[in-house]
This record gives C-alpha cells, sequence and structure tokens, in this order.
C-alpha cells in the first residue's frame, strides 16, 4: 500500500491510499485499503491515519479510525500509532507471520509512524523539505 496524509496551508487534512491487494490473494477478496476506517481515516477536526500490511488484521481492529479516536483522546500521532499495533499483536497470537504498519499526523502537523516488525521508510514533506525517516516497530 501507498499511503498519503496531508495538511494544506488552511490546515485542512486530506488522505488516500493505493494497493494491488496481497500477492495470491482470493479472488474477490476485498482488502482494508478500500474500506474507510481501516486503512484510511481523516477527521479534518483531529487528524488523518493510513495503513499498510497484512489487510485482514487492520479490518479487524478498524485501525485508522482507532488511531484517530485515539488522537481525539489526547495521544500523540506516534503514540495512537503505536497503540493500533499493539492492538493488532494482541489479538493475533500470529503476529510474528505478518506486518501491519500506520503513519498518522494530526491538526497540529505532527506525525507518528509504527509497525510491528523492522521497519519502514516513510517521508514527511514540510518547510519545502523531504525527511525521509525509519518508523519505528514493536517486535525488537
Ligand atoms: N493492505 C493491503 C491489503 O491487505 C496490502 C498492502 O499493504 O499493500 O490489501
Amino acid at each position: 500500500t501507498i499511503g498519503m496524509l496531508a495538511i494544506d496551508k488552511n490546515g485542512d487534512i486530506s488522505g488516500a491510499c493505493t494497493t494491488s491487494g496481497l500477492s495470491y490473494k482470493m479472488q474477490g477478496r476485498v482488502g482494508d485499503s478500500a474500506i474507510i476506517g481501516s486503512g484510511l481515516f481523516i477527521d479534518n477536526e483531529i487528524g488523518g491515519a493510513t495503513a499498510t500490511g497484512m489487510g485482514e488484521e487492520v479490518l479487524k481492529t478498524v485501525g485508522s479510525f482507532l488511531i484517530v479516536e485515539l488522537m481525539r483522546q489526547g495521544r500523540t500521532p506516534q503514540e495512537a500509532c503505536e497503540e493500533a499495533v499493539k492492538r493488532v499483536v494482541k489479538k493475533s497470537p500470529n503476529f510474528k507471520d505478518f506486518q501491519v504498519g500506520y503513519i498518522a499526523v494530526n491538526k497540529q502537523g505532527e506525525t507518528g509512524a509504527y509497525c510491528i516488525h523492522e521497519w519502514f521508510n516513510y517521508t514527511v514533506y514540510q518547510d519545502n523539505e523531504n525527511k525521509n525517516h525509519k518508523s519505528d516497530y514493536y517486535s525488537k
């Protein structure tokens, strides 16, 4: 999945995600990316989040919606991404066998990123500059 979150000069938030789905997926499978709340969620009052990885696990926890709701309750984007990944880990004893990752941004322009394994690359474009980051991850 490629997920994108943006805040324009008026402070309005938008997002998009695109995916080819999983390799060798069952015919007719609908992953998380096509389902608002799971693969992507934006609330212009709070922030946005988007997901990558094993869509079934993201769907089971409605991950992007969860992150935005956690930010509404005061978590930072980083804390909210970590909590959403931990929710997947808690619910799936086989979490070592798949990846799930999230990025998030809040209304203040703070960002977060977290995944289960290793790390993933993400880029923050701010103040006319691209900054590349490696996400933090759960299974250290
Ligand atoms: N999240 C996608 C899916 O489950 C896979 C991906 O990350 O590209 O369909």
